[in-house]
């Protein structure tokens, strides 16, 4: 039999490290000879990036099968309920330009019947107030559940806003504790194996050689054994998604404001800026591309939109390549977070990437070395399509735009927008983005977050005005129910302060 699976060596302790030392811990229980172990470097000279703070509704399932209560969780980490993301300004940058990507899913499955029921009904509410009771104004402060409802469940869709450092911190502690994981506070110089076969193992400066038969790369931005050793190549995507560069701060918060649960992003000339409420402070960033904005201005647009409180605050100006590898899975060696690749901070989509990977290696974890190549290369072709389908669907976000400063019209231009993105967008003149134009059942980003995105822009699909009478019925019906649902929610939840305070 073929060299079997036990040793599992992350290196890396920022929070790509930790969830997946944590969902493999979680997963793989047996600790005795036959069983896996899990072993995690982390360098006490390089600090994790320490941003990260908006998650996606997956973040729940993570948490509970590490064996972590909600409570705590939200305790440790400064942590509030984010219910989807608000767009200030995308459009045309009017006062009144703002639409609501929500987590809930909308009242119908079939794009053409839902959208001839809202545009010759209740269009004068927005496409997301309409359809998903998870929209409007009166539930912006709101949690999405009762305190006496069970841990991780909502009354609608949710996932939360957190301090990174904290859940990096809390993410240690739980999990060397519980689950057994060895950490090792070293600094890896060097890694031994020839470049066309497996790691043997990775050289550290206090304890020596340690040995592995799968390694985790989880080293951030550094990529140190998929990218610098192995060499896989990055594939830049900075032709089609032009932000390089952040300048984030922090601003503290009274005991008593409401906390928001939406992350607002608020564009501007050559970005946007990111607004996160947590219960002791706003995390506020400015997303910028260097090759339309010099650092100075993108502080000043920071300092402008916090006002008078923006003066006197620290700021950290972090840089970053758009962009991913070819592959993630390389001989032994599987990367997963910075490591593999990001490509900017709108949407969230960094964290559940590092989620949907490390629980598909856990559900697939090889048993032999034997059965590693065929899942690499499955596990590849899988991320290799979520990749990509990440690329089109922020994109849309600037496609759509029709902002006049050069940065946006760049974005427009038909060389910056990928190919299959583009055939859909002319798909869509003639009918609404469906689920027949998305081929995974696990979507990071499904069919109705298009819809939310592109109607919320004013991008209008013909659709066939041919439906029978009484599916048409049936969608208005389930429209009028939604109006209800949206009264009795803002009535009946607590707002996210309150139900922090209580729980
Ligand atoms: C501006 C910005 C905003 C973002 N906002 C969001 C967001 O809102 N939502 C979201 O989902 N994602 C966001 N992200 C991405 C998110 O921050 C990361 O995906 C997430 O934090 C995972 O990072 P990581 O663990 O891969 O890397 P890091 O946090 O950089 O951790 C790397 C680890 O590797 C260790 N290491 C490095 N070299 C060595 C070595 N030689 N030896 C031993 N250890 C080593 C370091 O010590 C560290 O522990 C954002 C990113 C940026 C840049």
């Amino acid at each position: 039999m073929s060299q079997r699976i036990k040793n599992i060596v992350i290196v890396g302790g920022g929070t790509a490290g930790w969830i997946t030392a944590g969902l493999i811990a979680a997963r793989h229980k047996d600790r005795s000879e036959n069983g896996v172990s899990v072993t995690l470097i982390e360098s006490p000279d390089i600090p994790t990036v320490g941003v990260g703070e908006g998650t996606w509704p997956t973040i729940r399932k993570t948490l509970s099968r590490i064996g972590i209560k909600e409570a705590d969780f939200l305790a440790a980490c400064g942590a509030s309920f984010k219910q989807g993301s608000r767009f200030d300004g995308w459009v045309t940058g009017a006062d009144n330009d703002s639409y609501y990507h929500p987590f809930e899913l909308p009242v119908s499955h079939q794009a053409g019947d839902m959208l001839y029921a809202w545009q010759n009904n209740i269009a004068e509410k927005s496409f997301a107030e309409a359809v998903c009771v998870q929209s409007g104004s009166s539930l912006k402060y709101l949690a999405p559940r009762q305190r006496s409802m069970p841990e991780y469940v909502g009354a609608m869709n949710y996932a939360y806003h957190l301090d990174a450092v904290k859940m990096a911190n809390l993410l240690q502690v739980h999990i060397c504790k519980h689950h057994g994981v060895t950490h090792i506070k070293d600094h890896v110089t060097g890694v031994i194996g020839e470049r066309d076969s497996d790691i043997k193992a990775v050289m550290t400066r206090e304890n020596g050689q340690i040995e592995g038969d799968l390694y985790i790369d989880c080293t951030g931005q550094s990529s140190l054994l998929l990218g610098q050793h192995y060499g896989v190549e990055f594939v830049d995507q900075s032709h089609i998604l032009f932000n390089d560069s952040a300048v984030v701060t922090q601003v503290p918060v009274g005991e008593n404001d409401p906390i928001q649960s939406e992350t607002v992003s608020t564009a501007h000339e050559a970005g946007w800026i990111w607004d996160i409420g947590l219960p002791s402070r706003r995390g506020i960033g400015c997303v910028y591309s260097s090759a339309h904005m010099k650092n100075t201005r993108a502080e000043e647009v920071l300092r402008g939109y916090i006002g008078e409180e923006g003066e006197n605050s620290k700021v950290r100006h972090i840089k970053f390549r758009s962009g991913h590898r070819t592959h993630f899975w390389h001989q032994n060696c599987l990367a997963i977070g910075l490591s593999a690749g990001f490509l900017e901070p709108l949407e969230a989509s960094a964290i559940v990437l590092v989620e949907l990977s490390a629980e598909t290696l856990c559900e697939n974890l090889p048993v032999t070395r034997e059965g590693m190549r065929i899942e690499a290369k499955r596990f590849n072709e899988v991320f290799q399509y979520r990749w990509a389908r990440i690329i089109d669907f922020l994109k849309l976000h600037y496609v759509l735009s029709q902002r006049e400063e050069p940065y946006w019209q760049e974005n427009r231009e038909t060389t910056t927008i990928p190919s299959r993105l583009q055939e859909l967008l002319e798909l869509w003149k003639h009918r609404p983005p469906s689920h027949y134009d998305f081929e995974q059942a696990k979507e990071i980003f499904p069919a109705a977050s298009y819809q939310f995105v592109a109607y919320g822009m004013g991008m209008l699909p013909a659709y066939h005005p041919t439906l029978e009478p009484s599916i048409l019925l049936a969608v208005q019906k389930k429209m009028q129910a939604i109006a209800g649902k949206q009264r009795s929610f803002a009535a009946g939840l607590p707002t996210n302060r309150a139900l922090l305070a209580n729980l």
